[in-house]
């Protein structure tokens, strides 16, 4: 696939400082420091075209494909430099004033509102992503391979799709802004924001979203992979459809005890056999994905937060939130359940928040509850209704809960 092999010679030119155009769809234009491009052995400016059409079109371009000479030194180049590589983000502006109405304006709360905190000041913090590279092998009966980079946010543990869709990460090798507090991690408390289990953790969801960005390649994989496995299947099934069904004329026909038992047996056999060589080229075909890191690299970047506070009739907690400087976005707030960023949250009854998904109402009462605090909310024994704590009303007689409709009901 044209796009992964493109991000990720685009993610290695960003790394060693060196500069990109685009021309055209399909073909970048890259000025390589001198250093990289005498290893690289090539001339600091190389046209590459990504695709067979623009390559056609451009025979100037090299198209660049896999197992390229370049391509080839690119990775190199990269398991050269060791597993982790330093690069900054400086060119941000620390200032956005005015954060509160925007943050207002950006994130919606359908349950509650959002009030300023008195003394709240914007403020920045360092905050750091991981680019992974990888190598993939993606293996079938067949073995094909891809490369790609993967950016993930360490604080969130999400893929940084927005970012990578950037033009260009304006990294750097230097840290030239002055010293500011990091950002805390936003989700896995429990590990810490730079600790090795961070980083296996973060490596899986890597993985993970190597697997989306590689998923029309899977995709076309398996459709070829399916159509073997469909006719390797049929050729099986027939062949030990036709030796059982001549094993069973022979039966038919014989009158011997002891050849019907033999044959009996034989029968047996290839009904066993012919599962497990079906169960065999099943697993042949089976889709694996191979990774292996190739390099990693922290990349820091400010970013600016501010506290503020959500509120409803029930309750209210305080929360931080995130101006992305390079984005010109709120960062969109992690549901507390399930982790996944949320530009819509409400606010649970005992101060989470949560996303559409992850929610529960109460049936009688205004109040919503997060999927955490699913032991608050019942059923009302008669009508079935979600029913939560504070609307529950339990039965003298029977001990059931039933809601203000059903009372006395429940045991009726
Ligand atoms: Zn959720
Ligand atoms: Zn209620
Ligand atoms: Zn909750
Ligand atoms: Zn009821
Ligand atoms: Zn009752």
């Amino acid at each position: 696939m044209a796009d992964s092999l493109q991000d990720f010679v685009l993610a290695y030119c960003e790394e060693v400082g060196g500069l990109i155009e685009r021309p055209a769809y399909g073909l970048v234009d890259l000025l390589l420091p001198d250093e990289i491009a005498r290893r690289l052995g090539t001339e600091p400016l190389v046209r590459l075209a990504f695709t067979e059409e623009t390559a056609a079109a451009h025979p100037e371009a090299t198209h660049l494909t896999y197992g390229h000479p370049l391509l080839e030194g690119v990775v190199e180049d990269m398991q050269g430099r060791g597993l982790a590589l330093r690069r900054y983000v400086n060119q941000v502006r620390l200032e956005r004033s005015g954060l509160f109405r925007l943050i207002k304006g950006e994130l919606a709360f359908p349950n509650a509102w959002l009030q300023p905190l008195e003394n709240a000041v914007e403020a920045p913090r360092t905050c750091y992503y991981v680019r992974f590279n990888f190598k993939v092998a993606l293996i079938t009966d067949e073995k094909q391979e891809e490369l790609a980079s993967i950016l993930m946010n360490l604080h969130t543990g999400q893929p940084a799709w927005e970012l990578e869709h950037q033009e260009i990460l304006p990294l750097e090798s230097e840290y030239r802004l002055r010293p500011m507090h990091e950002a805390p991690v936003a989700w896995r408390p429990e590990l810490p924001l730079h600790s090795p289990e961070r980083l296996v953790w973060l490596q899986e969801e890597a993985g993970r979203a190597v697997a989306r960005k590689l998923a029309p390649t899977i995709e076309a994989l398996q459709q070829r992979t399916a159509r073997r496995l469909e006719l390797d299947q049929a050729r099986l099934e027939a062949f030990y459809d036709d030796t059982a069904a001549d094993l069973e004329r022979r039966l038919a026909r014989t009158g011997d005890e002891a050849r019907q038992a033999s044959l009996k047996e034989k029968l047996a056999f290839v009904h066993a056999e012919r599962e497990r060589k079906l169960a065999d080229v099943a697993a042949k075909y089976q889709l694996r994905i191979n990774l292996e890191l190739i390099n990693t690299v922290l990349i820091s970047q400010p970013k600016i937060a501010l506290q503020a506070r959500v509120e409803n009739r029930y309750t209210s907690a305080q929360f931080t939130f995130v101006w992305d400087p390079l984005l010109y976005r709120v960062e969109p707030p992690l549901c507390q359940v399930c982790g996944q960023p949320a530009p819509r949250v409400y606010l649970c009854a005992n101060g989470h928040l949560a996303d559409e998904g992850c929610i529960l109402h109460c049936a009688f009462c205004k109040r919503v509850f997060c999927a955490l605090c699913k032991d608050d909310v019942g059923a009302c024994a008669v009508c079935g209704k979600p029913l939560c704590v504070h609307s529950q009303i339990r039965c003298q007689v029977c001990g059931q809960v039933t809601c203000q409709e059903h009372i006395g009901q429940c045991h009726a």
